[in-house]
């Protein structure tokens, strides 16, 4: 990387990328490749660790396409499905990929996101992307002409400005140009917190099963376990916000005494020892206002992130990157076919977050979680249940008839068992109320 003194330098590109998450650094590797000069800048240094481990098989055919599934496969932990422990049960449900409807992908990973970023990030840099670590993006200033100026300031002290005909927010759950832009809103229909932390010597399954992702519920939440290739196990509780706010003690002591909550979990880390402090995150669940505007596009958390539950996130961010490169070709080389792009780009980015949510703002319902624990098949419910999990979420979706049938069975029963109902959706209005002091960081 080249030294960095004046601030009056001016460096020039077509496409600047904020942020060398998985977002940034698919579309970055993309652009690169279509001849576009980009710049990718990440705040960071890769490898640099990120909550997020576990993918979906609907990430795998991405991994191909950017030419890195072997690179994916050398570190990954096979994830052929998902196990489900409630204490409300007396067994565990097991949901298996194989069974989506229609898979060709019946497996996904688990992986160490400091190693799988930082896969997508030089592999971005390969493809002929300018990847610049330890630059930080500090504003944006759109021109009238067309295009942007960026100012950005390297770790090192210097500061540089660039000019970019075209700027690509992938900053995350910073979400850079919404918040600058005012366009970030609070999700009204859900708030939930996180503490996790990494562990040795957890209790794995045997065989095939060993990679799946454990979600565990409990009193004030669920919890993921979440084993990695290298025998490290991710373990985390996704609580309500007044669960976290109730901590009196430090976060590492606090998290073990949640896990001591859930005897299922608890008895999976029996042996195990704590090896990274615990990290605890604050209400997440945010969308903004707009995918795009004049001369940029919102990807992945830049535009919007809900909840870990169904590890969408990874799988979102980099699809969000696939379908923005169309629209910013489209922007700069076919500028009479942007607004039909562009259009296209809005409805993709809305449609798989607004097709998991019906799920994931109802994980903790009494009613859906009877229907995980008691999987059944009546007219490929299950089939299409699992082809959503997968995330197959932006094909054609032969699966719609059933998942309908699905969302009937959930109202039904529902009704079927109306107290219950009623006390869950009183418990869940009071709980994603927004309190300030849920919303910060831990
Ligand atoms: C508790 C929790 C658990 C989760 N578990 C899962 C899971 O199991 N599976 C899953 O798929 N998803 C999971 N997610 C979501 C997942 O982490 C994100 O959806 C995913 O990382 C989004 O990728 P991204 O590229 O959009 O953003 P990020 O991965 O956050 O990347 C953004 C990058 O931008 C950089 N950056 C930010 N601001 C600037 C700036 N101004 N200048 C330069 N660089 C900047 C950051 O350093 C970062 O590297 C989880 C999220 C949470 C909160």
């Amino acid at each position: 990387m080249r030294a960095v003194g004046a601030a009056t330098e001016q460096r020039h590109c077509d496409i600047a990328v904020i942020g060398g998450g998985p977002a940034g650094s698919t579309a970055a590797a993309l652009l690169a490749e279509r001849g576009f000069r980009v710049a990718l800048f990440e705040k960071s240094r890769h490898p640099r660790f990120h909550i997020g481990e576990s993918l979906l098989p609907a990430n795998l055919p991405l991994f191909e396409r950017l030419g890195v599934a072997d690179e994916v496969r050398a570190i990954g932990m096979q994830k052929w499905g998902a196990e489900f422990v409630s204490p409300w049960h007396d067994w565990a449900s097991r949901l298996r990929f194989a069974d989506a409807w229609g898979t060709s992908q019946p497996f996904a990973y688990q992986v160490r996101r400091s190693q799988f970023d930082e896969i997508l990030f030089r592999n971005a840099a390969r493809r002929g992307a300018q990847a610049l670590e330890g630059c930080r993006v500090r504003e944006v200033k759109f021109l009238a002409a067309a295009g942007a100026e960026l100012q950005v300031q390297h770790e090192a002290g210097g500061e540089e400005r660039w000019r970019a005909r075209f700027v690509v927010d992938a900053s995350g759950r910073d979400t850079f140009l919404g918040s600058r832009l005012q366009a970030k809103q609070r999700n009204p229909r859900h708030n939930s917190a996180a503490i996790y932390a990494h562990f040795r010597d957890a209790q794995r399954h045997e065989g095939s099963c060993a990679g799946d992702i454990s979600i565990f519920w409990f009193e004030h939440g669920w919890f993921w376990f979440i084993p990695l290739a290298d025998g490290a196990t991710s373990v985390g509780a996704v609580v309500w916000p007044y669960y976290l706010r109730s901590r009196a003690k430090p976060v590492n002591e606090f998290l073990m005494d949640t896990i001591a909550l859930c005897p299922a979990l608890a008895a999976r880390l029996a042996g195990a020892e704590r090896v990274s402090d615990a990290e605890a995150t604050g209400n997440y669940s945010y969308a903004c206002d707009r995918t795009h505007g004049p001369g940029y596009l919102l990807l992945g958390d830049a535009y919007t992130f809900i909840d870990p539950v169904f590890s969408t996130g990874v799988m979102l961010a980099m699809h969000s990157a696939f379908i923005g490169v169309e629209a910013i070709d489209a922007c700069l080389r076919r500028p009479a076919e942007a607004p039909r792009a562009l259009a296209r780009f809005d409805r993709q980015m809305r449609r798989g977050p607004r097709d998991f949510s019906w799920f994931i703002y109802r994980v903790t319902n009494p009613t859906m979680q009877s229907l995980f624990m008691t999987p059944r098949n009546y007219l490929r419910m299950r089939d299409a249940l699992m082809a959503l999990l997968a995330g197959d979420v932006f094909g054609r979706r032969p699966f719609r008839a059933s998942l309908l049938i699905f969302k009937a069975v959930f109202y039904l029963s529902s009704l079927a068992h109306l107290g219950r109902t009623i006390r869950a959706w009183r418990r869940r209005r009071e709980n994603i109320r927004d309190h300030p002091a849920a919303n910060a960081s831990a």
